[in-house]
């Protein structure tokens, strides 16, 4: 199994405008509840979607590797300091689009409070996405499915199996955008040539993946996967941005 680790540093805010209108700031645990419903969401909208597959030179079966998503919440100021933490900054009360870009190198993520939650797509014809696992494939390196840009045509046909991925304007996960996991497998592995499977991970007899977890490189703070146990959140405190 792949365990794709998405380091995640959570700062929360409040829309100037909305402050004006007497808006509410954080609380701790509103903060905790947005934080986790974003990671799970994440991670259950990412995992175990398709299986990636090798053949070796001497045509024996295939090595089969299955892929979790693993978003670790950062709050150590040591870590956060790597160009590998996204920043996610999730303002209460704006109206402005999500986003997610390179502010000198750091990446982030601009979200609203409401983008976690599973609504209809803009001009997706009755199609529902949850933004923040369309920024979350952004954070993976992906694009929309026909171009980059921000254009209603780049996200493709939302009568069309692209139009209808997380990419796109909708929830699903389709082969094409699993084929970075492929890539991450063959910086791995650089002798074996990986692709993705092309029957679905969800077509196959059920397999009780969770028995499978493999730690990652840091064991002693795996927020990620340790979430779905029912554990009680460790409390911590967050940043709230200050202007
Ligand atoms: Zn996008």
């Amino acid at each position: 199994m792949l365990c794709v680790f998405v380091l995640v540093q959570f700062q929360f805010e409040v829309a100037e405008s909305a402050r004006q209108r007497n808006a509410k700031e954080w609380t701790d645990s509103e903060m905790d509840d947005w934080a986790d419903h974003f990671i799970r969401s994440a991670e259950n909208t990412f995992s175990y979607q398709w299986s990636l597959e090798a053949f070796a030179l001497d045509l024996r079966a295939p090595t089969i590797v299955d892929v979790e998503l693993v978003v670790v919440d950062v709050t150590e100021e040591s870590l956060s300091s790597t160009e590998h933490v996204f920043t996610a900054i999730v303002t209460r009360g704006s109206k402005e689009r999500p986003q997610t870009f390179d502010k000198q190198r750091k990446p982030q993520v601009q979200l609203r409070e409401t983008d976690v939650s599973l609504k209809p797509s803009h001009g997706g014809e009755g199609l529902a996405q949850r933004l923040t696992d369309h920024e979350i494939a952004h954070c993976l390196g992906l694009s929309h499915p026909r171009c980059q840009d921000e254009d209603l045509y780049c996200y493709g046909d939302p009568k069309t199996a692209e139009g209808q991925s997380v990419t796109g304007l909708g929830a699903t996960v389709t082969q094409k955008d699993y084929v970075v996991f492929a890539e991450i497998m063959g910086e791995i592995t650089p002798t074996k040539s990986w692709r993705v499977r092309s029957e679905t991970f969800r077509s196959q007899e059920p397999r009780p993946f969770r028995y499978m977890k493999i730690p990652g490189p840091k064991p002693d703070r795996l927020p990620g996967p340790a979430r779905s146990h029912g554990l009680p959140l460790h409390r911590h405190t967050r940043h709230h941005r200050k202007h």
